[in-house]
Parts: C-alpha cells; structure tokens; sequence
C-alpha cells in the first residue's frame, strides 16, 4: 500500500484525555480512533493487526476442531433470567435496552447462555457430541473503568469458543487441548516465554477455572511466579494451601504485574441444567450437556503487544502480527531515476507477496523515518539516491536497529529466510 493513499495521519501529540501508552501509541501512529473512553474504532493499520492476531488465533482453535460461527449482540433478557445472570448485582457489566414493541433486551457480554440455547436446535442424540464453536465478537461491556486503553475496552473484541461434551472425559481432553493451543498463540504472538497459565477461582461463572497471565506493566493483575520452578499462582489464590500443593515458599516467588489474556472455564452439567439443554444416552435416559468456555482478548492482546514492544520512538511489531512485513521508505523522490528505483522494488517486493507499506509521499526524510519508528513495521527498507549510485538498499532492523546496504538479491535471500521461520 503506498502511504500516501493511506487517509490516516501520524500525530506528534496523542489526546491529552488519553493515559494509557498502548492507546496513545496506537492513536498517534492512526492505529485507532478513539470514539470515547474505552471506545476504540480499528482504522486500516489497527485493523491489520487485528486480522493478524485473528487469523493465528483461528488456525489454532479449527487445528483442535473449532467450528467458526458468530452469535448476535442482543440478547434475551428471559434466557439470562434462567441461569441467573441477568440481575445487575449478579452482572456487574450489562448495558440494557428496551425494546420500541416493548420488553428488554440486553448486548451481549458474554455468549454462553445463547450459544447453550441454540444448541438445543441441534444436539438431541449422544451422537451429536462433542461440538466445539467460537466466534470473534465484539462485546459490549459496561466496565465502571476505562484507563487502560486497549486492553480494557467498553467494546472489544473477544474470541470466545464454547464446548459441548458427553462428560467429564471428554471435556478434560478438550480442555487440555486447548490450553495447548492458547499456549501456541501466545508463542506465536511473540509472548509465549512471559505467558503463564495459573489456576483462579471462578468469577462470575463458576466454581474453577484457568487464567492465561501475561507479564505486563500496565496490566491490571497480578501473580507470583518462579519461572525456574514454572509455577504462576494468581494472587487472589495464594495462601499456605497452595503454596504447600506445589512445594514452593513465598520467599522464593516473585511478585509481577499481569493482564489477562485469556480464561478457560469448566461448568460441569450446571449450565446445561440451568438451560435445559440435554442429550439422549445410549441408555435412553436424558443427561445434562458438560459445557466449557474459552475466551481471548484480542484487541487486548493488541494493547498488551504495544505496551511490551515498543520503545521511545514507537511501537516495534512483532512480525507475526505487525500490519506490514517491509516499510518502504523513498527518498529523494523529486530525482525521477530514484523515485522509479524505490517503485521497481515496490512491485517486485508485492510480487514477491511481501507485504510494503511504502512512503512515497513528499516529505523530509526525518519526518518519514520518525513516522517509520511511530508505526513500527519490522523491516525498514530505505531508497535512497546515494543508495542508487552503490546499487544498494538500506535495511534497518526495527527491534535491534541493525542497519545493513544490501543489494535487491541480498535482500530477498534475507527475506525468504526469515520468512521462511
Ligand atoms: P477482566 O478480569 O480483565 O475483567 P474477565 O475475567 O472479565 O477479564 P472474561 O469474561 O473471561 O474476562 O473474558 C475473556 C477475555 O476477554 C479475558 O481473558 C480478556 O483477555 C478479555 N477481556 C475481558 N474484558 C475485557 C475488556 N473490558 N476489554 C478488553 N478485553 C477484555
Ligand atoms: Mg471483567
């Protein structure tokens, strides 16, 4: 894409309404916009990032047999009453609306009481199980705070996947599977060493479920961990018990900030229940569904990313998600031989299927490379007219800021190697 066909600008100053870095960061490089405070909308460069994440995070959950679906953001007031959970004081983050033909309806937070209800349509026999299905839905949630950019919006995107099983067995096996395949998301999005899984009691949902913590400055939680031990407790858990069950003492635990990525739940046959969703035994008799849910954050993981890899001059994308793998960067561009050079490797990098945002807007090259910084993309390829007369690029390195002159050849074996990994 050439940058100067991009309608986003950069901006020096992010908003002064604005505290969190990964918001400022993304609103100044026009990653986002910010509609209102925990409000974000996703402008083409955010966006990609997002479908970036979105597409690793679909890889995995069809890789364990996830099906694809999406739900609706109303919701039915009566179907929440069942499983109780459409109280104010039992959910503290409804945003309500009544209907204009009357009655209430509420936006969806959450999708476990639906998707139970519309499978009844669909499982009637023991042998419709087991059935795995998950969205990427942007929930609604009335949180009373909203400092932290990203990572804690008041309209976010969630992957969040349910599961329908015969019993207990089934059930642990695609629960294990899926802490397997979160494990490698996070791997794959660059956080896989300061990702831990850790065991929390069950919030609003149920009795016990599992955490996914990233280490994270402006998270807002918190565990203990002993990376040498591979131990992570949450701090709302610590006490003499756990720390006895897994051998370890306080002393030897440190204390780090955390946001949490993602949380899996185990319901047993409560929901099911509560829902009246059954299947038919080969014995005849009617059972309760063993039902499971498993979310993402993953415009949190967007904020989260920022707020790690970034430094003084901008953000600093890992490839795996970054919005383009090559910023191309033209200088000298009222030189009409230089400009053609830097539009000829254009074209033969999109050829390539390398993915370029390239500047080839009239502005200072110290605006440009400042821009560059902001933005982040991996590699910064640099055209330039003394580069022409050597017959070589400039390759900088965004995260090590190596910088390198290369010839095209050079280049692309650098590239397929790099990509090839
Ligand atoms: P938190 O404790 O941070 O409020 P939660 O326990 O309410 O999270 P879940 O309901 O389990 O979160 O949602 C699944 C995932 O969605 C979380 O692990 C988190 O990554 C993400 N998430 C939750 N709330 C928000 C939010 N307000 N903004 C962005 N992402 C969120
Ligand atoms: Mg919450």
């Amino acid at each position: 894409m050439r940058q100067s066909q991009l309608f986003t600008k950069t901006r020096r100053e992010a908003p002064a309404d604005e505290p969190s870095k990964n918001a400022q960061l993304l609103i100044r490089a026009g990653f986002v916009y910010k509609e209102m405070a925990g409000v974000y909308a996703y402008l083409p460069l955010g966006l990609a990032v997002v479908e970036k994440i979105k597409a690793i995070v679909r890889e995995e959950m069809n890789a364990i047999g996830g099906q694809e679906l999406i739900m609706t953001a109303l919701q039915k007031k009566e179907l929440w009453e069942k499983t109780d959970r459409w109280d104010d004081e039992k959910v503290d983050v409804w945003f309500k609306s009544e209907l204009k033909a009357g009655g209430e309806v509420g936006f969806g937070w959450s999708h476990e009481e639906p998707i139970g209800e519309m499978m009844k349509n669909y499982i009637t026999s023991y042998k419709d199980l087991p059935i795995y299905v998950y969205q990427f839905q942007t929930k609604l949630r009335n949180e009373l705070r909203a400092k932290s950019g990203v990572m804690r919006g008041r309209e976010f995107v969630m992957k969040d996947m349910y599961s329908f099983c015969l019993g207990q067995k089934d059930h642990d096996a695609f629960y294990n599977a899926t802490i397997e395949a979160y494990k490698r998301v996070y791997a794959r999005l660059g956080l896989g060493e300061d990702t831990f899984i850790t065991f929390a009691s069950g919030g609003a949902f149920t009795q016990f479920s599992h955490e996914f913590q990233t280490i994270c400055e402006a998270g807002e939680d918190a565990i203990y961990i002993n990376r040498e031990k591979g131990i992570a407790i949450n701090e709302e858990v610590l006490n003499d018990e756990t720390l006895a069950s897994l051998k370890v003492t306080k002393e030897e635990l440190t204390l780090v900030k955390t946001a949490e990525v993602g949380n899996i739940f185990n319901f047993g046959r409560q929901k099911a229940t509560d829902l009246e969703l059954t299947y038919k035994a080969e014995t005849g008799e009617d059972v309760a569904v063993w039902m499971g849910s498993y979310g993402i954050g993953v415009t949190r993981l967007v904020g989260v990313i920022v707020e790690k890899f970034s430094d003084e001059k901008g953000m600093v994308w890992p490839v795996s998600v970054a919005p383009f793998y090559v910023h191309l960067i033209g200088l000298n561009n009222e030189d009409n031989a230089v400009k053609d050079w830097a539009d000829g490797l254009y074209a033969s990098l999109k050829e390539r299927g390398i993915s370029v945002l390239y500047d080839d807007r009239n502005l200072r090259a110290g605006e440009k490379f400042a821009d560059s910084d902001l933005i982040g993309i991996p590699y910064r390829i640099v055209a330039s007219k003394r580069g022409q007369a050597e017959g070589t690029f400039e390759v900088v390195t965004r995260a090590t800021g190596e910088v390198r002159q290369l010839t095209e050849e050079e280049l692309y074996a650098d590239f397929d190697a790099s990509l090839d990994t």
